[in-house]
């Protein structure tokens, strides 16, 4: 059982739930319920807590675990962050040693230096912190013909980090396709082999905020300096950047200089360097000494894999038949898959009822129609006047052209069939037409579906167009 009750006393009750996205999955969704039902047993004093299982320990070790608060709000040091770069569980993670009772904040050093993540201490080098998060490994990062370059060049940067010809190593691709895991992958295993290495990951969000809060208390020294510390630097979404002049600037001076001094320099983006629009082509020109390499979305078989893993990581039980299942419909990618397991353990959990096929259907009504939704009209449109080769504008205007009003009454056709827009909307849509309009180009492409067989061709061409999304 993914939940399980360890401890009541003084009216806290605390759960201990498998992973992190776990426990903020629960406070998303059930928080509700789970305070009434704590109120009601327990009385207004009642509390819960979350004890999250970070490391899995071996079979001679307990798990180790940190425990957390209801309400997001109330455990502040977690508050704003995401969840992967607030649990920080790296063995120098301060909130991790907190729970665990272990020694108080290490003693300031001689340097005044201000530390950019924690204002108040002076840095001791000894006790910068990584901002990791140990669960991102490559042990769990799966390999698929989606990831084999990026995978193996970070696997090589880990090995030997600012020595490769990896030196920046930029990876790139869409949203959730597995970037800040790689990265973070990279940096903890650095970790792990060479301890006396500082490792670094930022999001290049912090790193702006940083930055101006540095230029509103008048340490941009400071924080240069304290950048200039790290041996492996870590920036992930570097996109953000874009059009952020002064913070570019910063950042092409840090680059700079780690890069000469040999520090290795990861980063992620969510486009390929060449779309970064916004960001000096003096700093996109650095980006090209080393290596860029994509991530797409992972094939059937890597998406299985993946949640095989990921089951045997968190102890789920899953019946083959819905793991497949799973893996067929969600082809979006590797967050949602994650997200649509995560709510079906929960589902499973609190209901005290076996996953079965229905259960995952029921889940997965709400992402299909996600992406249903997306053939919209703007998606017809672009489709048939792309397809007809006329210009999309033309297509929503008032002109009789003969190709154009082809493409346009096909178009209707399809709004018609594939939307549930209402046909007075349809006709809105097309350039203020009214319903009789739609009503007509529907049954005019209908006949000539009927009666002219190589236009019956292009209309089976262009649904298969509509039915892939
Ligand atoms: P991105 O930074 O590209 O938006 P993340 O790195 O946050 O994506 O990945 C989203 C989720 O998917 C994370 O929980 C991550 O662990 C998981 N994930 C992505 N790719 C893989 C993979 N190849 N193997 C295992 N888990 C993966
Ligand atoms: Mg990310």
């Amino acid at each position: 059982m993914p939940i399980v009750p360890v401890h009541l006393q003084n009216n806290v009750l605390i759960i201990q739930v498998p992973s992190t996205y776990f426990y903020e999955f629960l406070e998303e969704h059930y928080v509700e319920e789970l305070k009434r039902a704590i109120h009601q047993e327990l009385g207004p004093d009642g509390r819960l807590e979350y004890s999250i299982v970070v490391d899995q320990g071996n079979s001679q070790n307990q798990p180790r675990t940190l425990n957390l608060p209801t309400t997001r709000k109330a455990a502040a040091p977690v508050a704003q962050a995401t969840p992967a770069a607030a649990l920080a569980t790296g063995p120098m993670s301060s909130s991790a040693r907190h729970v665990a009772g272990a020694a108080a904040a290490p003693a300031p050093s001689a340097t005044t230096l201000r530390n950019p993540f924690e204002a108040s201490k002076a840095i001791d080098r000894n006790y910068l912190h990584s901002q990791l998060n140990g669960s991102y490994t490559f042990e769990n990062y799966i390999e698929g013909d989606c990831n084999r370059l990026a995978r193996s060049a970070g696997l090589a940067v880990a090995n030997k980090p600012g020595t490769t010809s990896f030196n920046p190593l930029m990876v790139y691709g869409g949203v959730g396709l597995g970037k800040t895991h790689l990265v973070q992958a990279i940096g903890n295993h650095i970790k792990a082999s060479n301890s006396d290495k500082f490792v670094l990951y930022v999001s290049a969000e912090k790193f702006t905020n940083q930055f101006i809060e540095s230029l509103r208390a008048n340490a941009v020294q400071d924080f240069a300096n304290f950048y200039l510390l790290v041996d492996i630097l870590i920036l992930d979404d570097v996109q953000f950047l874009s059009g952020k002049d002064k913070t570019q600037e910063m950042f092409f001076h840090i680059f700079n200089h780690l890069h000469q001094a040999g520090k290795q320099i990861v980063m992620t983006s969510d486009r390929p360097p060449r779309d970064l629009v916004g960001l000096e082509d003096r700093l996109l020109s650095r980006f090209k000494w080393g290596l860029t390499a994509d991530l797409q979305s992972p094939d059937f078989e890597t998406r299985m894999a993946i949640i095989q893993n990921k089951m045997q990581q968190d102890g789920i039980d899953i019946p083959p038949q819905v793991v497949e299942y799973l893996a067929h419909s969600v082809n979006t990618n590797v967050r949602e898959l994650e997200g649509v397991l995560i709510s079906l353990v929960a589902q499973s959990s609190l209901n005290r009822r076996e996953i079965d096929l229905e259960m995952a259907k029921q889940a997965l009504r709400h992402i299909i129609e996600e992406v249903e939704a997306e053939v919209n009209i703007d998606f017809i449109q672009k489709t048939c006047a792309e397809y007809f080769s006329v210009p999309l504008d033309l297509l929503k205007a008032k002109t009789r052209k003969k190709e154009v009003v082809t493409a346009r009454q096909v178009a209707m056709y399809f709004a018609k069939e594939h939307t549930s827009h209402s046909l007075k909307s349809i006709g809105h849509h097309f350039g203020g037409r009214d319903h009789s309009t739609v009503i007509h180009s529907v049954q005019t492409v209908s006949d000539l579906i009927d009666s002219d067989k190589s236009f019956r061709g292009q209309i089976v061409e262009l649904r298969k167009k509509f039915a892939g999304k």
